[in-house]
């Protein structure tokens, strides 16, 4: 992780959904009149249909619809197909999170690819934040392709380490790290896909507050553990243990309310890792009652360089009003890393009253932090990490653009891994695709290396999209971004500006 050309990222491997159904934007019918001539197979360029042992099947979630050169339903010789548009498609998610986000996200994490063009992968529904921004490209002659072909792929790497101080000097290869989901609010499978994919990828992936469970051992150099309100789990050993300490003081989608594991999620396995009786609800208060000012905050950071001297400490933090002057006191207690949490993310668990009205939007709390600590003439002393609703490559660019050396995912992962945004997730059997659950039973519906491929399979992606963006915006190195919101237009003010 120390230098640029050690690090080799790892081959996609095309990773199917594991259902049999995977929900597309369209679905075919075909009748009982189809002779199974063939044809449609023949024809169809995405590989929807399959003969299988004489039968045909069809992937209908690979289907393009009206965007499709080819369509099987006219060519078919006995009228044997129809299509129509998949109304369990339009029923997921939500504005954040459109069906097409979801779907172009399992495509990514599928074929490691952006989807086609049937799909809106760059923005979702919200009509606000990152979905009224969008990347100002210089011009370019039309078909001048020159910008893309350019050899060399601009640097990607982030270095978490910049006080230059005597701990660990740390660089990601991609700029996204994994963001904390605790054992109790996911799956020990969930939790393991996401960091064995960091591991892989070359970056972290942060424990949650749920307690460092031993199948994280062999992972240790990529895993960042917290520490939070609760302290649930929190033991010298696991911190002794890792390369990089998080402090959650608070959390974007619930800022004042700490969080609330409910008792059926809290199982035999869950209980033991946070010391709680099997059953009951666990809840992690906010504050930190021993944190009321930057020097009660030192004091916590030098706990934790007292136990790890090498450990680099992150701060994570929400995005009230003040965010900048919380970032600044940071620094000067010796924080690495200020992580603004801000609202939307969260997982499903999240309350929405809480998403949608306490937090900041990342949009607006980054431009302000980046700002205060340049005029502060510390901005190249501390890395700045953003999430709260980073979706795709291009909400990444436009993150970095803000201000923010590299992002946090969350919810993205769990997208990856075939989440459909139902909102069940704090309920112990209401994830009904295995990932945000503690039940044994529904456990069993993911395995581990699949889930593992899904998630490098859609970080690859995005890095190939973000090595597009910044090629066409003519930049060497992800760093050039940081800040630029001179790269970036606001809908609302589309029309004064030409590009
Ligand atoms: S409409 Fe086109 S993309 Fe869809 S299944 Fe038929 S041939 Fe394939
Ligand atoms: S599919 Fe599972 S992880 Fe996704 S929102 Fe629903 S309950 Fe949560």
């Amino acid at each position: 992780m120390s230098s640029r050309n050690a690090f080799k990222l790892p081959e996609a491997v095309r990773t199917k959904s594991r259902f049999r159904n995977a929900i597309g934007k369209y679905r075919l019918n075909r009748t009982g009149d189809c002779i199974a001539c063939g044809k449609c197979v023949e024809i169809c360029p995405y590989g929807v249909h399959v003969m299988r042992r004489g039968r045909l099947v069809a992937n209908h979630h690979l289907c393009v619809g009206a965007d499709c050169p080819e369509p099987c339903h006219a060519a078919c010789p006995v009228q044997a197909l129809t299509l129509r548009r998949n109304p369990d498609f339009d029923a997921m998610g939500d504005f954040r999170w459109t069906p097409d986000l979801l779907a172009s996200t399992w495509h990514m994490a599928e074929f490691s690819e952006m989807p086609p063009n049937h799909l809106e992968y760059k923005i979702g529904g919200s009509a606000g934040g990152f979905d009224k921004l969008r990347i100002k490209f210089p011009p370019v002659k039309k078909g001048d392709k020159s910008l893309l072909e350019a050899d060399d792929d601009p640097d990607m790497g982030v270095e978490l380490n910049r006080r230059g101080d005597n701990a660990h000097k740390i660089r990601i290869e991609v700029p996204f790290y994994g963001g904390g989901m605790s054992y109790g609010s996911v799956s020990i499978t969930t939790m393991l896909s996401r960091i064995k994919a960091a591991a892989t990828l070359g970056t972290f992936c942060c424990t949650g507050e749920g307690g460092y469970p031993d199948e994280l051992k062999p992972y240790d150099d990529h895993v960042i553990t917290q520490v939070a309100t609760g302290l649930f789990g929190v033991r010298e050993e696991t911190i002794q243990r890792v390369k990089i300490v998080e402090f959650k003081y608070a959390q974007g989608a619930k800022p004042g309310l700490g969080g609330h594991l409910l008792g059926d999620k809290v199982t035999p396995g869950v209980a033991r890792m946070r010391e709680a009786v099997v059953g009951y609800p666990l809840f992690s208060p906010f504050p930190f009652h021993s944190v009321y000012s930057v020097e009660d905050h030192k004091k916590h950071v030098d706990w934790i360089k007292a136990m790890n001297p090498k450990a680099l400490v992150s701060v994570k933090v929400s995005t009230p009003t003040d965010v900048d002057m919380v970032a600044v006191g940071s620094y000067y207690a010796g924080a690495h890393i200020i992580h603004l949490d801000g609202s939307y993310g969260g997982t499903g668990a999240a309350p929405d009253i809480a998403k949608k009205n306490i937090a900041m939007p990342i949009e607006y709390a980054l431009p302000k932090v980046h700002r205060f600590l340049e005029e502060e003439g510390v901005r190249d002393k501390i890395t700045v990490i953003a999430s709260g609703g980073v979706r795709t490559p291009h909400d990444v660019a436009k993150t970095i653009a803000l201000g923010a050396d590299g992002v946090c995912t969350g919810t993205a992962d769990l997208v990856a891994l075939e989440c459909i945004r139902c909102h069940n997730c704090e309920s112990g059997r209401g994830c009904a695709r295995g990932i945000a659950t503690t039940d044994p039973e529904l456990i069993k519906l993911m395995d581990l290396d699949w889930g593992t491929q899904r998630v490098i399979n859609m970080f690859l992606a995005w890095r190939k999209e973000l090595i597009r963006i910044l090629k066409r915006l003519g930049m060497k190195s992800l760093k050039e971004l940081v800040g630029r919101t001179d790269c970036l237009v606001h809908l609302d003010y589309m029309r004064k500006s030409r590009f």
